[in-house]
C-alpha cells in the first residue's frame, strides 16, 4: 500500500503534489519520488526516506516547474526500500513514467518476456515490470498511450491503482484502478489523482472514484474519459461532492486508524495471498519455502521466536504445523529465548515474526539462532526491514502499514502467511491428502468474506462493550487453535482500554481464574462448533454456576451456547484451523469500542511504542 498523487492543470504541479504525498504518508514511508513535466523535459527525483527527505533533496536537485507531475510514497511491495526502487519509474525508451499503488502478482513471467524481448531493469519492483509492459505493448502496435495501458492491463493479474505519462503528450495523464483506491479532483480546467481526497480536498469538492478495472483518460482542457478496461466501454463519469474534512479523508472516514485497519483485514489477507494461492491449481507459492524445500523437509522441528501479538500468531502457527504438516513446533518469547542459553542445532528451522520487522529481542533471537547455524525464516510485513534483512529466507505478510499500535490486521495476515507455509509442507510432507489439501485452499479462499461477514456484529459488539465498560477485569477463555486467540483478545482489552485481562486455556479456569469468578466477571469464551465444542460448553456451565457474565464467540447458527451465555456474537462457520481467523474479528472490535466508550487514545495507548527497537 502506497500513496499516488498527480495533477495536471494551469497551476504549478510541485507545491500541490508535494503536499499531497505528506498527506499520504500514513499509507507508506519507505521511500518518496516525484517525476515533473514542463512540456519540455521530465524532471524526476526521488529517494528512500520519507517525503521531508524528498523534499529537501529534490529541492536542490531540480528545478520544479512544470504544470504536470506525479508522486509517489512508497510501501515497498517487491525490492527493498531504496532509492532505485522508488517511485516513480520510467520506461526502457525514457519517454514513459509511472507511478503504482499495488502488486502485480504475474510480474515474474511478464518480466522473464521483457527481458527476452531486450528489455532491462534497474529497480527490483513489479512496477518497472509494468511500464516497459505498456511500452512494448505502445511499440509493437503502435497505439496511442491510452490503448497501450489498456491492452497491457488486460495481461496483468493484480492489483494497482496507476498513474501514466507520455514526454510525448505533455497534455495527459492516464489513470486505471484494480484492488487499489483511485480518486480524480475535477477543477476548473485541472485534474489531481490521488489515493484518497485529501491531497486536492483545498482545491475541489467534486470527485470521482474510479471504480475497479476502469482507466481515465485525463486531458488539459478537455472532459474526462472513463472506459471500462476489459471491455472498452465508455462510462459515464459519477461526479461526488466530498463531505469528509482532511482528517476524516486520512483515515478513510473511520475514527481512528484501528478500526480502519480492523476494517481492511479482508483486503489484507486477499493481498497475503496474492500470487501466492491459487485454489484452481491447487497449488501454494510461497518462494521462500519452495526454494528451501529440503531443509523444511529434513528440519527436527521449527522454533517460533516473537515477542507480544506476534507471538500469539506464533502460537496458532503452532497447532496449524503440528496439525497439518506434522511438524514439532517450539514457540518462544524472543526475549526469554535469546538469554537462556536455548538448545539450538543445525536441523532447527527458526521462525521469526514481526510486524516491523525491527522488534530488537526477535532480531537479538534469530542472530544467535543462526550463530548456532539454525536456518532462519522471517515472517514480516515491512519489506527490507532488519529481520527481512537478516533472516536466510522468508516470507512477507502484504499487509500494508498498520499505524494503529495495536496490532489488527498484521495479526490476521501473519496467521495467514503461516497457514499457507503449514500447507504447503503438509502437502510436500504428505501428511494430507490431495482432496483435504484442495478442500483447504478452496476455504482459505472464503476467509476474506467471511471476515468480511464477521465484521458486521460491529454495532452488537458497540452494544456489548457499553455494558461491560466499566469493568475491572476480564477473562478470555479458548480451547486448541482458539486459546491463542484468547490470548490476543485480552491483550488488545488491556494495551487500549487500560482493563486487566487474562487469556487462559478453558480447562485450566480449574486450577486456579475460576476463584476469581463472581457476578461481576465477564467471561468471554470462544466456542466455535469445531474443536471441542462439547468441552467448551461445559466449561460455559461451570462459569455460570459461579454468577459469571458470559460473552460467547459462537459459529452462526448456535443453540447450546445461546442458552446459557448473556450474549452471543456470531462467526461464520469454517474448518477448525481457520476459526482464529474470524474469532479475532469481534474481540477486536470489542476493545476497540470499550477505549473508545472510556476515551482512551486507541492509536497511540499510553506507554507503548509501534516498534519495540529496545530490548
Ligand atoms: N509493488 C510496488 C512496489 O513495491 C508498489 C508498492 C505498494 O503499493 O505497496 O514498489
Amino acid at each position: 500500500m502506497c500513496g499516488i498523487v498527480g495533477y495536471i492543470g494551469h497551476r504549478e504541479a510541485y507545491p500541490i503534489i508535494i503536499k499531497g504525498l505528506q498527506r499520504l504518508e500514513y499509507r507508506g514511508y519507505d521511500s518518496a519520488g516525484i517525476a515533473l513535466y514542463d512540456g519540455e523535459s521530465i524532471k524526476l527525483s526521488k529517494t528512500k526516506g520519507k517525503v521531508a527527505d524528498l523534499k529537501e533533496k529534490l529541492e536542490n536537485e531540480i528545478s520544479t516547474s512544470g504544470t504536470l507531475g506525479i508522486g509517489h510514497t512508497r510501501w515497498a511491495t517487491h525490492g527493498v526500500p531504496n532509492d532505485v526502487n522508488s517511485h516513480p519509474h520510467y520506461s526502457n525508451s525514457g519517454d514513459l513514467v509511472i507511478i503504482h499503488n499495488g502488486i502485480i502478482e504475474n510480474y515474474d513471467s511478464l518480466k522473464k518476456e521483457l527481458i527476452n524481448r531486450g528489455y532491462t531493469f534497474k529497480s527490483d519492483t513489479d512496477t518497472e515490470v509494468l511500464i516497459n509492459l505498456i511500452e512494448d505493448v505502445k511499440k509493437n502496435e503502435n497505439l496511442k498511450l491510452g490503448k497501450a495501458v489498456q491492452i497491457a492491463l488486460n495481461q496483468v493479474v493484480g492489483a494497482y491503482a496507476i498513474a501514466v505519462f507520455d514526454k510525448n503528450k505533455p497534455n495527459e495523464i492516464v489513470v486505471a484502478k484494480l484492488g487499489s483506491p483511485l480518486a480524480i479532483g475535477i477543477g476548473e480546467d485541472e485534474y489531481f489523482i490521488a489515493s484518497d481526497a485529501s491531497p486536492f480536498i483545498e482545491f475541489t469538492k467534486n470527485a470521482i472514484y474510479l471504480e475497479d478495472e476502469q482507466m481515465a483518460i485525463l486531458r488539459r482542457g478537455k472532459d474526462i474519459k472513463i472506459r471500462k478496461i476489459k471491455t472498452d466501454a465508455l462510462v459515464d463519469p459519477y461526479m461526488q461532492e466530498l463531505q469528509l474534512n482532511l482528517e476524516q479523508i486520512e483515515k478513510g472516514g473511520y475514527d481512528h486508524f484501528m478500526l480502519k485497519e480492523i476494517y481492511e483485514q479482508p483486503s489484507a489477507i486477499l493481498d497475503t495471498f496474492r500470487g501466492r494461492l491459487l485454489s484452481n491449481e491447487a497449488v501454494i507459492k510461497l518462494a521462500g519455502v519452495e526454494d528451501n524445500m529440503k531443509k523444511f523437509l529434513a528440519a527436527d522441528r521449527i522454533i517460533v521466536v516473537a515477542c507480544g501479538t506476534s507471538w500469539h500468531a506464533g502460537l496458532v502457527a503452532e497447532y496449524i504445523f503440528e496439525d497439518l504438516a506434522r511438524i514439532p513446533v517450539e514457540v518462544e518469547y524472543a526475549s526469554e529465548f535469546r538469554y537462556r542459553n536455548p538448545v539450538i542445532t543445525e536441523k532447527d528451522i527458526v521462525i521469526a515474526i514481526s510486524q516491523s520487522g525491527e522488534t530488537a529481542d526477535t532480531l537479538a533471537a534469530i542472530k544467535l539462532a543462526k550463530s548456532k547455524g539454525a536456518f532462519v525464516f522471517g515472517v514480516c510485513n515491512v519489506v527490507g526491514s532488519s529481520i527481512a534483512r537478516e533472516s536466510d529466507a522468508g516470507a512477507y505478510t502484504h499487509a500494508g502499514p498498520e499505524i494503529g499500535v495495536a496490532s489488527t490486521k498484521a495479526f490476521t495476515t501473519q496467521i495467514t502467511v503461516l497457514t499457507l507455509m503449514a500447507l504447503r509442507l503438509a502437502r510436500a510432507k504428505g501428511t494430507m491428502s490431495s482432496s483435504e489439501f484442495r478442500h483447504h485452499l478452496i476455504e482459505l479462499e472464503t476467509i476474506p468474506g467471511k471476515v468480511e461477514e464477521a465484521l458486521q456484529s460491529d454495532a452488537y459488539v458497540k452494544t456489548v462493550a457499553d455494558i461491560y465498560k466499566d469493568s475491572k477485569n476480564c477473562l478470555y477463555l479458548g480451547r486448541g487453535f482458539n486459546f491463542p486467540v484468547a490470548l490476543e483478545g485480552a491483550l488488545k482489552l488491556k494495551e487500549i482500554s487500560y482493563i486487566h485481562a487474562e487469556g487462559y486455556p478453558a480447562a485450566e479456569m480449574k486450577h486456579g481464574p475460576i476463584a476469581l469468578i463472581d457476578e461481576q466477571m465477564p467471561i468471554i469464551v470462544i466456542a466455535t462448533k469445531k474443536g471441542h465444542y462439547e468441552k467448551v460448553v461445559s466449561n460455559i456451565q461451570e462459569i455460570k454456576s459461579r454468577k459469571g457474565r458470559i460473552i460467547g464467540i459462537v459459529t452462526k447458527g448456535d443453540v447450546s451456547v445461546k442458552e446459557l451465555a448473556d450474549h452471543v456474537i456470531e462467526v461464520p462457520e469454517t474448518i477448525e484451523c481457520l476459526t482464529p481467523l474470524l474469532t479475532t474479528i469481534p474481540l477486536q472490535l470489542l476493545s476497540y469500542h470499550i477505549a473508545v466508550m472510556l476515551n482512551k487514545n486507541v492509536d497511540q495507548p499510553r506507554n507503548l511504542a509501534k516498534s519495540v527497537t529496545v530490548e
